[in-house]
């Protein structure tokens, strides 16, 4: 397994292997990986003849009173994973090479950006689409996965892909959860033993909407309210947004017809948790 901390090695690497015919699939992570982004790994593999992964917690996408310097961090860890995993090739590009003195640029989806985890987070989806195109700059590779997790993250970075006319084909890939139906992610590691027990709520809440819809419920207010109910029934969890929203424009949807998904994310402790669900 190649690791590159240089932007130019990679490039080369890239270009070579593209030279010979090769396909390459590509996997941008924040590091401190867990199965939900090894299963992003395994989707890369089968798609693609080079498998390229990238660890860069990238503090463009974190406003200063967030967690950037306290994000996990486990590089050792990653790269023994990695190396079982068999990946081809990974990207730990420096901070400095990222962002050079001076760096002015930035990518903005605007309107995509705005609403749901946009308006908690104003510049974190800014922050998003830069560093991955300038990763997919880096990495040039033919497809890229991303999981479903982020949703409005996947969403986002295939319409820059379509605007912005790349080569690169953006895939999604299933969200992987632990046996209690949270979600994985590696700020669950923030949640206290107490509040790591309330923590599947959000998982339970989207579950009960999707019965009481699959019971016949359309009207989306009536499909909130239950969740909010449920939601504030438990002792650590605040709510900042559920949504329900067409899966293609994330537009807001107010009766279920057709396919609609919720989008969720609820404090608990100092942990933002992000959760969907198609409905
Ligand atoms: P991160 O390291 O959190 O930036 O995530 C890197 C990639 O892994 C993103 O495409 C995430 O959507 C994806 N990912 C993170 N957690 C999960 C999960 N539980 N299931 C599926 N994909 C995930």
């Amino acid at each position: 397994m190649k690791v590159f901390r240089s932007i130019k090695k990679q490039q080369q690497y890239s270009f070579k292997e593209k030279c010979k015919g090769r396909v390459i699939g590509f996997v941008p992570t924040m590091g401190f990986l867990h199965k939900g982004h090894l299963s992003l790994i395994d989707k890369a593999k089968e798609l693609s003849d080079r498998v390229i992964i990238s660890i860069f917690v990238n503090p463009l996408q974190f406003a200063p009173n967030e967690d950037y310097r306290e994000y996990p961090r486990d590089e050792k860890m990653d790269l023994k994973l990695l190396e079982e995993k068999g990946v081809d090739a990974v990207l730990i590009p420096e901070l400095n090479e990222m962002y050079p003195n001076g760096f002015e640029t930035y990518v903005e989806v605007s309107k995509l950006s705005k609403d749901y985890c946009g308006r908690s987070r104003p510049l974190f989806f800014r922050g998003v689409a830069t560093i991955v195109l300038k990763l997919f700059n880096t990495v040039q590779p033919d497809l890229a996965v991303f999981g479903e997790k982020d949703y409005q993250q996947y969403i986002i970075i295939k319409r820059m892909s379509r605007d912005l006319n790349l080569p690169i084909s953006v895939i999604p890939s299933p969200i992987v959860r632990e046996e209690d139906g949270l979600a994985m992610s590696s700020r669950n590691l923030y949640l206290t033993p107490s509040e790591r027990k309330e923590a599947p709520v959000l998982y339970e809440s989207m579950r009960r909407a999707k019965e009481l819809a699959s019971k016949g419920e359309r009207n989306v207010k009536n499909l909130k309210k239950e969740m909010v109910k449920f939601i504030e029934s438990k002792k650590y969890p605040r709510i900042d947004y559920i949504e329900f929203v067409d899966p293609e424009n994330l537009k807001r949807a107010k009766i279920l017809q057709g396919p609609t998904r919720i989008l969720l994310a609820v404090w608990i402790g100092k942990a933002r948790l992000i959760d969907n669900m198609e409905v």
